[in-house]
């Protein structure tokens, strides 16, 4: 039987090296960051044991924070104890800096990456509602190119991005938090730390006059992939933020969403915690 310690490791130094490699079947390997979530799926038998694994620690093209016209770039190699302690990102992007103070623990934070976090494409990954209401885009190259893609657009279906195998995730460019609007993060988990949600989510959003002048309310763990609340963020601009505007939100946040019953909780109590985080979000 196969193991972990069978798996063949590339060390590519550059971007193009390891992009030469993956471009053919017989060449390509997983690409392994953090080997946070790849490490245990492959000890555990719930994903294959690959013949090769490509490490992408060596990729200096991946590594980095910096802000530019696109606004916050955020290299694919970036931890989450880089997200949490950087000053840009915890003035610029505060619910991902604080999406990212709530994985694992302080081990996995050093180790995991946002790209790894992103391309697991798992619902309960704690990232992706703090990206999708940034409005911002992922950088994805292969041996033929580069291309951009919005975050809104990246998640396709249960587990499957729209990401080919010859594909590496190279950063993420994600527009800083405008003057006057406000960012938060929740999380629902079975225990106050450690914990893999139930469900989670993270608005962006501005009041002008005691109005709502512009929500981005996304929620994760409730739909097959993470989601944007589009008709709630729609309805909502213009009305006076009261307490029958936080009822109303609570009530439409928990109709919109389609969540499952699996081993972390249920449907019902799912779309109920989603209505009760989005109202907690624009109640601070
Ligand atoms: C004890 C423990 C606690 C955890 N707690 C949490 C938690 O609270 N919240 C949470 O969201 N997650 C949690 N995780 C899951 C995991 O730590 C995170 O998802 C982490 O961000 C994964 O990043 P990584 O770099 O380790 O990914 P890896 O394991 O290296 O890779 C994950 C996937 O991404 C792909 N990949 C990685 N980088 C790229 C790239 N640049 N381009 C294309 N594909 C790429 C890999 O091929 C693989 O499919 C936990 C894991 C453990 C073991």
């Amino acid at each position: 039987m196969k193991t972990v310690e069978d798996i063949e490791i590339l060390f590519p130094s550059s971007l193009e090296e390891a992009l030469a490699g993956q471009a053919h079947e017989k060449t390509r390997g997983r690409p392994l960051a953090g080997g946070t979530d790849l490490m245990v799926q492959w000890a555990s038998g719930t994903a294959p044991i690959p013949e090769r694994a490509v490490s992408l620690g060596g990729l200096n093209e991946l590594k980095g924070i910096r802000e530019t016209a696109r606004g916050i770039e955020i290299g694919a190699l970036t931890t989450h104890a880089e997200l949490r302690s950087s000053p840009l990102i915890r003035e610029k992007l505060p619910a991902l800096a604080a999406a990212a103070a709530t994985i694992g623990g302080r081990q996995i934070q050093n180790r995991g990456t946002i790209a790894g976090n992103v391309a697991n494409a798992s619902p309960a990954g704690d990232l992706a509602p703090t990206l999708l209401i940034t409005d911002g885009s992922v950088t994805i190259a292969s041996a033929a190119g580069r291309r951009e893609v919005p975050l809104t657009r990246l998640y396709l279906d249960y587990r499957k991005l729209d990401l080919r195998p010859d594909e590496l995730i190279v950063s993420f460019a994600l527009p800083p938090l405008p003057a006057g609007a406000r960012e938060s993060f929740r999380k629902l988990g079975p225990r106050a730390a450690q914990a893999i949600s139930k469900v989670m989510a993270a608005a962006r959003w501005r009041v002008e006059k005691g109005a709502v002048a512009s929500l981005a309310l996304a929620l994760g763990s409730v739909a097959p992939v993470p989601v944007r609340l589009f008709e709630l963020e729609k309805w909502i601009v213009g009305r006076r933020l009261d307490a029958a505007l936080l009822d109303e939100v609570e009530r439409r946040a928990s109709a919109e969403v389609r969540p499952i019953d699996d081993i972390r909780s249920t449907a019902a109590y799912r779309k109920w915690v989603a209505g009760r985080l989005a109202r907690a979000l624009l109640e601070q």
